[in-house]
């Protein structure tokens, strides 16, 4: 399987008044096409400056992010963004929050098509019937359903998560949890999550790999394969039980709160 997003010993830091930040340094990552990434680390380690290298809204001091193989070297029409706050424009509707992508990407493209486009992805998430609502008319769940189809809406081969789920009650985000494995199932795309959530990610995710504290580098990559849809269940397996110890043991280490020496992997 060839790999979507490479990133391959990437540092990075930011010019402070207080001198430079190192946020990344010699940073790997692969993504294979079409498979899920969640990525978790401490606070502040980097995880949202690895986000804005690989849609090209920065560039990194050293190594190189490749999509497709290729070098990055200018902002990207094809990533797809969802962040924590839904940002959608209060005075747009709902439908018109979701076809903003396609005016952007797709200026030439019908206004018909767009809307068709829009409406389809709109029922899939189960908002048909609030396309013309305005943003603070829908809950927080609502809101956040829209916003998942304004990223996705002119069919991005990548999917960039900055923790979506992150200010929704428990019960919501499962929610949303299983309705991200439907979207996979219908749209093709390469996502990469940041997340806080261990079962976030282990219910999400092909790949899990946790970073280290800042300045970040790839501490530990945890495979879980299990194509398809997974029931939400399925985080109380035993399996599933062991991965979550696991992976809370690398974000100690992460946290510098264990000695690395005493983990067993
Ligand atoms: P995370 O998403 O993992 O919490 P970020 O990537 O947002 O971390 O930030 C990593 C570190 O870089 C933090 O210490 C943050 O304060 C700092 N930082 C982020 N953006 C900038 C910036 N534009 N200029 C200076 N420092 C920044
Ligand atoms: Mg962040």
């Amino acid at each position: 399987m060839t790999n979507l997003i490479e990133i391959e010993d990437v540092s990075h830091a930011y010019q402070t008044a207080s001198g430079p930040l190192p946020v990344l340094d010699g940073l790997n990552l692969s993504v294979p096409e079409g498979k899920f990434c969640a990525v978790v680390g401490p606070s502040g380690c980097g995880k949202s400056t690895l986000t804005r290298l690989i849609a090209g809204l920065m560039f990194p001091d050293r190594g190189e992010v490749r999509l497709h193989g290729e070098v990055i070297r200018s902002p990207r029409k094809s990533v797809g963004m969802a962040f924590q706050n839904p940002v959608l424009l209060e005075w747009r509707t709902i439908l018109n929050n979701v076809i903003l992508p396609l005016e952007i990407v797709a200026p030439r493209m019908p206004r018909a098509k767009r809307e068709e486009r829009a409406r389809e992805l709109l029922s899939l998430v189960g908002l048909e019937g609030f396309e013309d609502k305005r943003p603070s008319e829908l809950s927080g769940g609502m809101r956040q359903r829209a916003s998942l189809c304004r990223s996705l809406v002119h069919k991005p081969d990548i999917l960039i998560l900055d923790e979506p789920f992150g200010a929704l009650d428990a019960f919501t985000r499962e929610d949303l949890w299983q309705l991200m494995h439907q979207l996979r199932s219908e749209e093709p795309f390469t996502a990469l999550l940041i997340t806080h959530d261990l079962r976030e990610s282990v219910y999400l995710a092909d790949q899990v790999v946790v970073l280290s504290g800042r300045p970040a580098r790839t501490q530990f990559v945890l495979d879980i394969d299990l194509p398809g849809p997974r029931p939400i269940e399925m985080l109380y397996n035993t399996q599933s039980v062991e991965w979550l110890a696991q992976l809370r043991a690398q974000i100690e280490i992460a946290q510098g709160r264990s000695d690395p020496r005493n983990s067993t992997p």
